[in-house]
């Protein structure tokens, strides 16, 4: 079966065409600055990337231009539009209402728009792709994978924050986790690797990128991640804080004369390794200007791997031990510094990696010794290949 794969932000789309017997993608692409001016990356598997110019005023456009590219007779994939049989969306904020991949019916869209409070930024963007999907696709089966759905088995004295009870009933403010689809995907991965029997295992999966999360995974499930209600909570990350003393906010807003959303934006947008460093978010950035002597981003890079190396030891308390453990994303699969300056705090579960970590960049591997108490995999992500994975799952039925 030939699934579309659809991530929706804002002003963005990517797509993957994948086939979901070979599990091989057939085509990828990215369209940019959609409602400004528009720009269509479309990359034909095993050929070079077409960048096409026209205007993109709206997502219904971007979807018909993507299809156009799809089917176009020099550089399309497929003959005709019939042989796509299913869409599966990123859809990010499911609530407490979804614990997996759900076909897209009216009822699946009311209750993401209801959860759009909790995701703002981006339930209505995603919901923008799938509108535009079902215009100009109807009768194609569509089904929505959540980032917060693996996250759903995480048990109250993880997800309950330590404020006024009612405020989870009536607001529903209780922690999510998201990235669930990259720490599930990674999760089931690591135990075929590492040999692991899902009746009882604990694992740690450290999903390190622009935006970074950690989850503890106990049989299989996830009992406690990092980030909270929103994607702010937790890890250091690129442009993110991640957690830190809220009376911050009053003191900031006070001291700068800035208003609440003023702050928020910056904890989101201004903060983080880039915040910290003054250089940049890209790790590669920060490595290069640590190696020049710039102590601001020694310091970023070293509050980064201190604060993923106390989380892990929170979780390896949380699961009352670890057998593996994961590094997956853009830091995770490419960095080996900080991989090693992570591992480094690891000592007292015995971890010990081999050389070989130094040259490893986005490969599935080993990267601790055969003595490691502890295995250490590098584990690259692949969302896509999950949410094609789910959707032909969930089309076939
Ligand atoms: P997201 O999906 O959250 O945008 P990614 O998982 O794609 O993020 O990770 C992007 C980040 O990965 C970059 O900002 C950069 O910090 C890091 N990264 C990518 N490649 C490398 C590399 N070769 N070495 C170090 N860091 C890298």
């Amino acid at each position: 079966m030939k699934v579309l794969v659809v991530n929706c932000g804002s002003s963005s789309l990517k797509y993957q065409l994948i086939d979901s017997k070979s599990e091989s993608v057939l085509a990828s692409g990215l369209c940019e600055r959609i409602g400004i001016d528009g720009v269509l990356n479309h990359t034909p598997a095993g050929h070079d990337k077409i960048v096409m110019t026209d205007p993109l005023p709206d997502h219904q456009t971007a979807i018909s231009k993507v299809l156009a590219a799809l089917t176009d007779k020099e550089y399309g994939v497929i003959a005709s539009l019939d042989q796509i049989e299913a869409v599966g969306h990123r859809l990010v904020h499911g609530g407490e209402k979804f614990a997996s991949s759900v076909v897209i019916t009216d009822e699946v869209i009311a209750e993401v728009e209801k959860c759009s409070d909790l995701a703002p930024l981006h339930n209505p963007a995603t919901l923008i792709g799938v509108r535009a999907c079902q215009a100009i696709m109807p009768g194609v089966p569509m089904v929505g994978v959540f980032d917060t759905a693996f996250h759903q088995t995480m048990p109250p004295k993880a997800y309950l924050y330590g404020v006024p009870h009612e405020y989870y009933e009536k607001y529903k403010v209780r922690r999510y986790g998201f990235h669930g689809t990259s720490h599930k995907f990674v999760s089931q991965r690591l135990h075929e690797l590492a040999g692991l029997d899902s009746s009882d295992s604990r694992v740690i999966i450290c999903h390190l990128g622009n935006g970074a999360s950690i989850t503890a995974v106990r049989n299989g499930q996830s009992v406690d991640t990092s980030m909270g209600l929103t994607p702010l909570e937790g890890l250091m990350m690129g442009t993110r804080s991640g957690s830190l003393d809220p009376g911050i906010i009053e003191y900031i807003a006070h001291k700068e004369n800035l208003t609440l959303e003023e702050v928020m934006r910056v904890l989101n947008k201004e903060s983080g390794v880039l915040g910290l460093s003054g250089v940049s978010s890209d790790f590669r950035d920060l490595i290069e200007a640590r190696k020049h002597g710039n102590k601001h981003a020694a310091d970023a890079v070293e509050a980064f791997c201190y604060r993923v190396a106390k989380k892990i030891g929170s979780y390896v308390a949380a699961l009352n031990g670890v057998d593996a453990i994961a590094f997956t994303a853009g830091i995770g699969e490419n960095s080996a510094p900080v991989r090693k300056m992570v591992c480094e705090y690891l000592g007292y579960l015995g971890v010990t990696l081999l050389e070989a970590n130094n040259e490893l960049r986005g490969k599935e591997v080993r990267i601790s010794t055969a003595s490691s108490k502890v295995a250490v995999y590098v584990i690259p992500t692949n969302e896509e290949l999950a949410i094609a994975r789910d959707t032909a799952a969930l089309v076939k039925r």
